[in-house]
């Protein structure tokens, strides 16, 4: 059995008015996130470990912001077709976990959702995907409620 583990990370600014997407769901906020896509920063970070883990680049790699064909797409889409990718190359994903810095609201109710759409959208088991949520206790440009950043890590294998 071959084994390949991957890291991602990305940040979004956050704007009132705009929607609030994160692990593939709808969090109720009055603000989102800037971004060309949906803006789920979660699954982009995921995505980036995938590509990661077989060093097939990273997501703006992929999906070029300059390119319209991208324009407001859903993350969820691309990630499926990041999974595309995967499973072409003969590669089964292990466990991804994925850590979210997110001063408001509060994630946590929200957590067990997303792991079942990423599981769902991934193919795999809900068990095999972690999602966890943390503010950084009102420190720096997270705190402030400027941004979310997002890490995510993915252990692959192929037999
Ligand atoms: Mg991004």
């Amino acid at each position: 059995m071959e084994y390949r583990i991957g890291q991602g990370y990305d940040v979004h600014r956050i704007q009132e008015g705009l929607p609030m997407w994160l692990g593939g769901v709808a969090v109720p906020s009055d603000r989102g996130f800037v971004a060309h896509s949906d803006g789920d920063v979660a699954i982009h970070a995921l995505c980036d470990a995938l590509l990661g883990a077989l060093a097939l680049g990273d997501i703006g790699h992929l999906f070029p912001d300059t390119s319209d064909e991208w324009k407001g797409i859903r993350s969820t889409v691309l990630l499926e077709k990041v999974m595309e990718r995967v499973r072409e190359l003969g590669w089964t994903v292990e466990n991804a976990d994925i850590t979210i810095a997110l001063q408001a609201p509060k994630l946590a109710p929200l957590v067990p959702q997303m792991r079942e759409v990423i599981a769902g959208v991934m193919g795999i088991a809900p068990e095999r995907v972690s999602v966890k949520a943390t503010t950084t206790e009102r420190l720096g440009f997270v705190g402030r409620g400027e941004g979310c950043e997002v890490w995510a890590v993915a252990l692959l294998s192929r037999g």
